[in-house]
């Protein structure tokens, strides 16, 4: 056969990196947040989530969606997903580095080793993950019930995956998923109709029959859920397991999958329960509290997964800029180019910083052994940090993926079977927006997280080891002490967050970054918020900013 052209000028795959080793801010966030760390583990899973091997199964894993089986082939009800062979293995690997509910057992890896992990995992495929933040946050909320935290604390914190869909008696390692949101709402969890009615009693506590839906229930091969039902004295929380006591099925009723933008190897379902049996954690009518805890810890993964979303784009953006070139030299040689790139890389250190700096307020609030008033700044700076990282990290995300893909021309558009990991990224970068509250709901828990104590003073004592750093910096820190002082406005909620995140960004900035980029960060984006990417002043040191960020 004749050949019509040779195929030049296109990228080789970007394989066989070390994610740890390649990310010199994820580097220096865990050093500052936990300086005693031996990252030897973080070093191992960054070689095996950057390995070819592990991107296969990432492609495979989201090529071939999950397939729900509601009925056997003789018509009984089995309510079963099948999963590629791929997601097991790459939900596996989650486990084994233990970044489901390993924190909260004995000897288990710290929240910021846990975070810097599961940042990086989710440059490999994020979906899976969704299993295991809920697990992650679903296992401290088992301690309001003694006899199901003694049975499943250990599972929740196994790192030997078991796929099999069967008895947690009979399992290695369980997940759990959550259940809240029902088709009249989401964020009004008040709302819920689903029906709890007293059982009786047993060795896992008090027992009730379920009745109600859920509208999105994700990973529904999960061991168990938390879900929220309703009981004479308000919204209350309940263990919904998905085999009973005695070896049969729970009626958990998997109505259908939900066909999504993306996020496409995780199941997402709308399931019912028919008189499904659940055991009640914690007090009648304390669901939303409980909830909430729960919400905080998913949230933070929601700016974690996001920041890996970013730093995986990244990557990708620089590694095609170094290979193609056009109009004579390599796109990484272009001005405008180096522009791109170096505010994109400012924007990633900045999300990578602000949320390893939450894990570390988890690490430290929940600490025996940090002093009282350490404790007690950093259960503020974690109610605080949580909501104002959710927002403005995730709410830049899809600016970010879009910018990044653009870097590729067409090919960052073209999902090529799998291959285009580019495409997937941007498809994913919406959830972590959506889901566990939404912008608004972020903007709102934050105006109810400046009630909680002596807020300016707590930022002020945050904020001062960059104090006199950058004047920038100092005017956006003056400008949101002052405000929390007056008060915030429900309208203005939203601005107070993005405000908040970014001083936040740019004080840990001036403690890890090298100068140039917490130059360039103050100046492009604390007078004013920032516009489109690669708007960075003509005399920002780029190369400085590149260098760190890995584009040479
Ligand atoms: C792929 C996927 C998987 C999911 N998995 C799960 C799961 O496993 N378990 C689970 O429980 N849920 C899950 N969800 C549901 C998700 O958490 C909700 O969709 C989300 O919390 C928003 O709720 P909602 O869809 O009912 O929207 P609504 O609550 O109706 O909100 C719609 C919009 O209104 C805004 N809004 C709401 N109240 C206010 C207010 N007071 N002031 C201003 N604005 C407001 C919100 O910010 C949002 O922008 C999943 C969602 C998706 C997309």
């Amino acid at each position: 056969m004749k050949t019509t052209h040779e195929v030049t000028n296109q990228v080789p795959d970007l394989v066989d990196t070390n994610l740890f080793e390649t990310d010199a801010a994820l580097r220096d966030a865990v050093r500052f947040n936990a300086p005693e760390l031996d990252v030897q583990a973080l070093r191992e899973l960054g070689a095996e989530a950057g390995s070819a091997e592990m991107q296969t199964h990432a492609r495979l894993a989201n090529l071939h969606s999950p397939r729900l089986h509601t009925h056997d082939r003789t018509g009984h009800r089995i309510d079963e997903v099948e999963f590629h062979p791929s997601y097991h293995a790459l939900l596996g690997a989650a486990l084994r580095h233990r970044l489901h509910g390993a924190p909260w057992a004995p000897g288990g890896p710290s929240h910021v080793e846990r975070a810097a992990g599961f940042l990086m995992f989710t440059e490999l495929e994020p979906s899976v993950l969704c299993p295991v933040s809920m697990t992650y946050a679903v296992t401290p909320a088992l301690r309001a019930n003694p006899a199901l935290q003694a049975a499943f604390g250990g599972l929740l914190a196994s790192p030997a995956y078991d796929g099999r869909f069967r008895p947690a008696s009979a399992k290695t390692a369980v997940t759990m998923g959550m259940g809240m949101t029902e088709k009249q709402g989401g964020s009004d969890v008040r709302a819920n109709t689903t029906q709890a009615v007293r059982d009786g009693e047993d060795a896992w506590g008090e027992r009730y029959r379920l009745v109600g839906h859920k509208w999105f229930m994700s990973a529904p091969m999960s061991d168990a859920f938390l879900v929220v039902a309703q009981t004479p004295a308000g919204p209350t929380c309940f263990f919904l397991p998905r085999w009973l006591p005695d070896g049969t099925l729970n009626a958990v009723r998997i109505q259908r999958l939900k066909d999504k933008l993306g996020n496409k190897a995780n199941a997402s379902s709308e399931v019912e329960f028919v008189e499904a049996m659940a055991w009640r954690v914690g007090d009648e009518g304390r669901g939303l509290p409980q909830i909430l805890a729960m919400g905080a810890l998913t949230r933070l993964d929601c700016a974690l997964g996001t920041a890996g979303l970013m730093r995986g784009a990244l990557a990708l953006a620089m590694h095609h800029a170094r290979h193609r070139s056009a109009f004579g030299r390599r796109l990484v040689e272009h001005a405008l180019m180096r522009n791109v790139l170096a505010d994109l890389a400012l924007e990633s250190e900045a999300a990578t910083a602000l949320a390893i700096r939450v894990a570390r307020a988890v690490d430290r609030s929940e600490s025996d052994a940090a002093p009282a008033a350490e404790r007690e700044h950093e259960a503020l700076m974690r109610r605080l940090l949580t909501p104002a990282a959710k927002y403005w990290v995730c709410k830049r995300g899809s600016h970010f993926a879009q910018e990044a893909m653009e870097c590729l021309g067409g090919n960052g558009y073209v999902e090529a079977e799998g291959e285009g990991v580019m495409a997937r990224i941007y498809r994913e970068m919406p959830l972590n927006s959506i889901w566990e509250g939404a912008g608004n709901i972020m903007a709102l828990d934050l105006l109810r997280a400046l009630r909680a104590g002596a807020v300016s003073e707590a930022l002020e004592c945050e904020l001062a080891p960059a104090k006199g750093a950058h004047p920038a910096l100092d005017r956006a820190v003056a400008r949101l002490v002052s405000k929390a002082g007056d008060g915030v406005e429900e309208a203005e909620s939203r601005r107070f967050a993005r405000d908040l995140a970014l001083a936040t960004q740019g004080a840990l900035l001036a403690q890890t970054a090298p100068p140039a980029v917490f130059a360039a960060f103050c100046e492009s984006r604390l007078d004013g918020a920032p516009d489109a990417f690669g708007e960075l002043p003509a005399a920002t040191d780029f190369d400085a900013i590149l260098a760190r960020a890995g584009a040479e």
